[in-house]
């Protein structure tokens, strides 16, 4: 008989029940030639059509889902892919073939550079079928809405297929691919949707099969019966909202911070409840140029941020360019192993001056804000890095300078690190993949790099005894904070604050303020005892049954 649960990696958390929709297939290559179709203007027609369309989706949504829904809007009229597709139509490529294959030699740059990069290549598929479907008179891609309640079953769905999903009819989401890192995962948080990825059993799925998702075990239940369905229900994850200050049931103040990559999420961050910025990623400054952005420029985009925190904590992580990042200016595209190699911090060793305006900009930004500003400098690895990035701060007048603590040898030797900066902060995402030598972009390693496997957990407790020896405050930035049951481990572990994506917030501050700083403690020693990830995630949250209680 096969098996009834399929298991795969948790991403969102909660549980929902419904029956398969399963999405359909994404929209065929077109033929060459379209017969009487040889019209290059139908291209940019088209295209703005597909936009305002987005943009109309945009307005009906909030927070991450709109931004999203906005940024490929723009996309939609992109105008190198509006021109190169025009210049392709010609006797025997009709305009839709043109776009398609503009869009997709567009779409395998961006897969070849890998990373956020890759995922990037997400909103020219869309742009490409929706502009494809407009051309052809073919239905709209994405996801039909059945009218019910349902599960969503796909291979993978990009972030515009999430972000118009409603999450009051979509009772959860299941696919074969995807990371917990990708912005599918990411956005299926924010809605509040139930989310599995990676489940290597779901292309057995069929349309109408009743199943049971549960977000946070990391399964699917698949011929659920009535009972199982109706506690499903009964755990559905309810809305929830944070305001205060994170604290365990004994009163331990853990202050929740939100990680944000661009100065208007700031506001929607404040409005979530953060108690200030844990990590404002500034690669937004920079991505697309082709020189660094001016001190004027960068002063303004950080003090809109500041602005939404007065009188709390914003710690500024400066450029991490590289890897999955490549910035012309900066980085070589030539680099044979780009995730080991000149990225992070390191990049500025050839580049002090890049450095220093960025520190400058942040500084004149601070000096008339209400915000207290730290900054601190990506993939520090060694204790002379510490000292470079820390006197390079103190030079231009920022007083609270850290160091993220995301490669192994950095937590090993936290204590060393710490004695030269002010505080540290765990990049759980990079330490991972560094620790388990695997590429935290790749689904297929997904069992492998996630953050409860107890090696990482050994590095983030060797960081937090490094703080602790120095009397340093040492934070986690990574996703594992956004996850409740991993950031009570993270907080048993010595974590001083969690920062997350904002919209796990209130389930972190549900969980944490029903339990005490003596059982986080218990539950850091149970994930260190286990011998793999899902023991050590599975004998934890057996630990928790709080965690039922509050759907997650
Ligand atoms: C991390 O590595 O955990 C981190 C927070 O930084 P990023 O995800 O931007 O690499
Ligand atoms: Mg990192």
């Amino acid at each position: 008989m096969p098996e009834r649960t399929l298991t795969g990696v948790g991403v969102s958390p909660g549980r929902g029940a419904g029956p398969v929709v399963v999405a359909p297939p994404h929209v065929p290559p077109p033929s060459s030639s379209q017969p009487g179709a040889t019209d290059a203007e139908q291209i940019p027609a088209a295209a703005a059509r597909v936009r305002a369309e987005l943009e109309e989706a945009a307005k009906a949504t909030t927070g991450e889902a709109r931004a999203v829904l906005e940024a490929t809007a723009l996309m939609a009229t992109d105008p190198s892919l509006v021109a190169t597709a025009q210049a392709l139509v010609g006797e025997d490529v009709g305009p839709a073939r043109a776009v398609w294959e503009a869009a997709t030699r567009i779409v395998d740059d961006l897969r070849a550079l890998g990373g956020p990069m890759a995922e990037r290549a997400w909103d020219v598929i869309d742009v490409r079928d929706r502009v494809v479907a407009a051309l052809t008179g073919r239905s709209r891609p994405g996801v039909p809405d059945p009218g019910h309640p349902y599960v969503l079953v796909a291979t993978d769905l990009s972030p515009v297929d999430v972000a118009m999903l409603d999450p009051a009819r979509t009772r959860g989401i299941v696919t074969t691919r995807g990371g917990p890192v990708s912005h599918t995962a990411i956005l299926a948080r924010a809605l509040g949707i139930p989310a599995v990825v990676g489940v290597h059993g779901a292309a057995r799925l069929t349309e109408g099969t009743l199943v049971v998702v549960d977000g946070g075990a990391g399964t699917v239940t698949i011929d659920a019966s009535d009972d199982e369905v109706s506690q499903a229900a009964a755990g559905a994850r309810p809305h929830r909202s944070f305001t205060g200050e994170g604290r365990t049931l004994d009163g331990q103040h853990i202050p929740l911070l939100a990680n944000i990559g661009r100065p208007e999420d700031a506001a929607a961050a404040a409005a979530a409840g953060a108690e200030g910025i844990g990590l404002l990623r500034t690669e937004f400054c920079f991505l697309g140029r082709r020189q660094a952005p001016g001190h004027a420029e960068q002063v303004d985009a950080y003090r809109r941020v500041f602005a939404s925190f007065p009188g709390r904590t914003v710690v500024v992580r400066t450029l991490d360019a590289g890897s999955d990042t490549p910035l012309p200016f900066v980085t070589s595209a030539e680099e044979p192993n780009p995730a080991l190699g000149v990225r992070g911090f390191r990049a500025f060793v050839d580049h002090p001056q890049l450095l220093d305006d960025q520190l400058a900009a942040i500084a004149d930004a601070a000096a008339d804000s209400a915000a207290d500003v730290w900054v601190m400098a990506p993939m520090v690895t060694t204790t002379a890095d510490a000292e470079e990035f820390v006197s390079r701060c103190t030079a231009q007048g920022l007083s609270t300078a850290g160091v993220t603590i995301e490669v192994p040898a950095a937590a090993l030797r936290a204590g060393q690190l710490l004695s030269r900066a002010a505080f540290g902060s765990i990049g759980t995402n990079d330490l991972t993949q560094y620790a388990m030598a695997a590429d935290r972009q790749n689904s297929e390693l997904a069992h492998l790099c996630t953050p409860w496997q107890p090696a990482v957990l050994d590095l983030v407790a060797a960081a937090c005894r490094g703080g602790a020896q120095q009397g340093r405050p040492v934070g986690v930035c990574g996703e594992a904070a956004a996850d409740p049951a991993l950031a009570l481990v993270l907080v048993g572990l010595g974590a001083s604050s969690l920062s997350m994506a904002p919209s796990a917030l209130a389930d972190v501050a549900a969980v944490l303020g029903r339990t005490a700083r003596e059982m986080c403690e218990h539950l850091a020693a149970v994930a260190l005892a286990a011998e793999s990830a899902a023991d050590a995630r599975a004998s934890v949250r057996a630990l928790l049954p709080v965690l039922q209680e509050l759907g997650l």
